[in-house]
């Protein structure tokens, strides 16, 4: 029995999806898959500037699984660049995390976009009816295929 994949979480979705290097024939160009979880790591690394900690608690994985993800999605972007690849972002195993804030409490957490609103971790608010909480997701309808 193998375990289900766990959804890493990924605030962000690219507009832009494909590069490609200018001038090479297409029969001769390779390209690069960059995962969007990749581009998630390099964008809270590197972009945000956290720290792997605080990242791996924003993807919702460990910390040694974002080290691993990161280095994997740096060789890539660096090979590309090396090498004259085309990169091409898409796939993955992911899904889309919003914030979320209790409307008693006001404590923020992030969960995925799909499903039933969880408790609030803080005071445990369920967020039904009265005091529901509020959903704040930065990326609606620009989902990947
Ligand atoms: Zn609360």
């Amino acid at each position: 029995m193998s375990r289900p994949p766990k959804w890493r979480h990924v605030q962000f979705l690219p507009d832009t999806t494909y590069f490609k290097p200018v001038g090479v024939p297409l029969k001769e160009l390779e390209e690069v898959v960059l995962a969007v979880e990749e581009l998630e790591a390099l964008r809270l690394k590197d972009i945000e500037g956290l720290e792997q900690e605080q990242c791996a608690e924003k993807m919702n994985i460990s910390r040694p699984t974002f080290v691993r993800i990161i280095n994997a999605a740096r060789r890539k972007v660096a090979e590309a660049l090396v090498k004259g690849y085309a990169i091409r972002i898409e796939g993955g195993n992911y899904q889309i995390a919003g914030t979320v804030r209790c409307g008693r409490c006001g404590h923020e957490w992030l969960q995925p976009e799909t499903g039933s609103d969880l408790a609030c971790p803080q005071c445990l608010n369920p967020g039904k009816g009265r005091g529901g909480h509020r959903r704040g997701w930065r990326n609606q309808g620009n989902r990947l295929g």
